[in-house]
């Protein structure tokens, strides 16, 4: 029986594939799948399905993604990524996937740092509406038993002998009642947004804590200094409202007051892409305008010039939310926005087929460092979430595991208070523009956090969050969403993956880019 650890796009599109082979899996969740993050995702899903009249098609979408991750990614993962999207949005679509069409065909928008319409959407609700259609999907096989659920099902560990994975251990969370279960494992638990409560668009169910437990017993990291701020964030209460780059690529306009005066910044710094900027460059931008004196410290998306037919068509959902949680309706007036932390482009290493250092060991969706290099394309994650679950799924053996030793493990869980403090050193760390001095004094901050009374999840955490900061400080050079403004210049010779592992201390190498194979 082959285990897998969340029940969002990726953990449901291995379960499938599994099952279509005739493969049996347990499925396990901390919530059920309808309250995965992968349901908030707003914009869309990218394939160059070549239906806006604009000559695209797979090269062009590989060279984005290839150019927008500051060419930090495996070309060839890349490069299969690309080439199965459009097969994976036309999957959907027979699942039932309500994409936007017009005269009978299928319409894609504008996402940030790509030259073409690519992206396929479903008003701004498309993850609900992927979610919805591979939940229903999946009940065929959990219908047939190939499919076992376990929602409310934490794991909080993995049973690892000799660099092997024999299983996990999961806590039944209605009855408080832990179960070991033999397996190999696929992890889908999403991306490190546990390590920044409070300040991410993401979920907190995705805490980092099994992969910070993992860290310590020897999976190693990739890219971990890399960490995507969207540009258009509000804060609201214990996390931050993404505004989705939709809304920009329905024509919606960064502005800013320059001696009292509306200023659209980004269309007088970047002529070409103008408010489309990949989101790294539009962060620094947003950060850079906000420091500037001549301006008002503000910076506002204005909506305002959006036909309103549009705006009733393609961004309803959001048109509504703002009104409901803020009263605001994007038609009549600008809102005032603000970059925050929304994607992780690293997290376990993982190779080609998605397998991890550790064998029986794969891992798939934003908790895996695969496709997205130093920036992730907006549009890009949902896919490469499908993608990954597939290709790690298709890639996994099922042998007996069975002959494992009884396991210590750790089911600890940090305080909140703890949550609260790392997130805030952290943040003063790996800040949208960084540099030694203060990522050295996040570390400090980190050595004295680790001489308060903590239990072991806690001490885990720190451990893989000053592995974070070690990767950015090993990283001198500025790519993607790692700017340091002490090596403010990529540099060639930094080309090459961040690799962290443990092994009684943190160690930080480099890793060469793979060559692209000729296809
Ligand atoms: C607001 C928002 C909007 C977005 N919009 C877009 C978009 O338009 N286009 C795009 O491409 N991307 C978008 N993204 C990113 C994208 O949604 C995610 O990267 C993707 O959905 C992640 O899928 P996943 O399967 O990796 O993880 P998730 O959907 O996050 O699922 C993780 C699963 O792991 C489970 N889990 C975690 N820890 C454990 C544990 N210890 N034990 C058991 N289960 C565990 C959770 O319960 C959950 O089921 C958006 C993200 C956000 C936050």
């Amino acid at each position: 029986m082959i285990n897998i650890i969340g029940s969002g796009l990726s953990g449901l599109s291995a379960s499938i594939t599994l099952a279509r082979k005739g493969v049996a899996c347990n499925l396990f969740s901390v919530q059920e799948s309808e309250r995965a993050q992968s349901v908030m995702a707003e914009g869309g899903i990218n394939a160059a399905l070549d239906v806006m009249g604009e000559d695209d098609d797979l090269l062009a979408h590989y060279e984005d993604t290839m150019k927008g991750g500051a060419y930090l990614a495996d070309p060839n993962a890349v490069y299969g990524l690309c080439s199965e999207a459009p097969k994976i949005v036309n999957w959907l679509k027979e699942l039932g996937v309500p994409f936007e069409m017009k005269n009978g065909k299928m319409i894609q928008r504008n996402f940030g740092g790509q030259k073409k319409k690519r992206t396929a959407y479903v008003k701004s609700s498309t993850g609900k509406m992927l979610m919805s259609a591979l939940i229903d999907e999946a009940r065929k096989y959990e219908m047939k038993g190939l499919i076992r659920r376990f929602c409310h099902h934490k794991v909080l560990d993995l049973i690892i002998e000799e660099e092997s994975c024999k299983g996990l251990v999961a806590k039944d969370e209605y009855t408080g009642k832990s179960e070991t279960i033999s397996g190999a494992v696929i992890l889908c638990c999403g991306g490190l947004t546990g390590l920044f409560v409070g300040r991410t668009t993401g979920s907190n169910d995705n805490s980092g804590q099994l992969v910070s437990n993992l860290f310590i017993q020897g999976l190693k990291m990739g890219n971990l200094e890399m960490i995507q701020y969207h540009p258009t964030t509000i804060n609201i209460g214990d996390k931050r409202l993404l505004i989705s780059e939709a809304a920009r690529g329905e024509g919606g306009r960064l502005m800013t007051y320059r001696n009292g005066e509306p200023y659209y910044f980004m269309e007088e710094l970047y002529p070409i892409e103008k408010n489309l900027t990949t989101r790294d460059v539009a962060t620094r931008a947003i950060y850079k305008i906000r420091n500037d004196k001549d301006c008002s410290g503000d910076v506002y998306l204005d909506l305002t010039g959006i036909d309103r037919k549009i705006i009733e068509e393609r961004l309803s959902d959001m048109r509504e939310e703002l009104l409901d949680y803020f009263g605001i309706d994007l038609c009549e007036e600008p809102f005032k926005v603000e970059p925050g932390i929304h994607y992780f482009m690293g997290g376990v290493l993982v190779d080609e087929k998605h397998a991890t250092n550790i064998s029986n060991l794969y891992a798939a969706g934003e908790c895996a460092c695969q496709y997205h290099g130093a920036n992730r394309l907006g549009g890009n994650s949902l896919l490469g979430a499908i993608y990954g679950g597939r290709v790690a799924a298709e890639n996994i053996e099922d042998p007996d595991l069975s002959d494992h030793k009884e396991t210590n493990f750790n089911s600890d869980e940090c305080s909140p208070l703890f949550n609260e403090k790392l997130a805030s050193i952290l943040c003063e760390g790996l800040g949208i523009i960084r540099n030694k001095q203060t990522m050295e004094k996040a570390l400090n901050d980190l050595e004295q956090l680790k001489k308060e009374d903590l239990n072991k999840a806690e001490e885990n955490k720190i451990i893989l969050a000053m592995a974070m900061l070690e990767s950015a400080l090993n990283r001198k050079e500025s790519r993607g969403g790692h700017y340091r403004e002490d090596h403010p210049e990529s540099d060639e010779n930094y080309r090459k993956t961040s690799v962290a592992s443990y092994d009684n201390k943190i160690v930080i190498g480099l890793k060469d880019i793979p060559e692209r194979r000729a296809q």
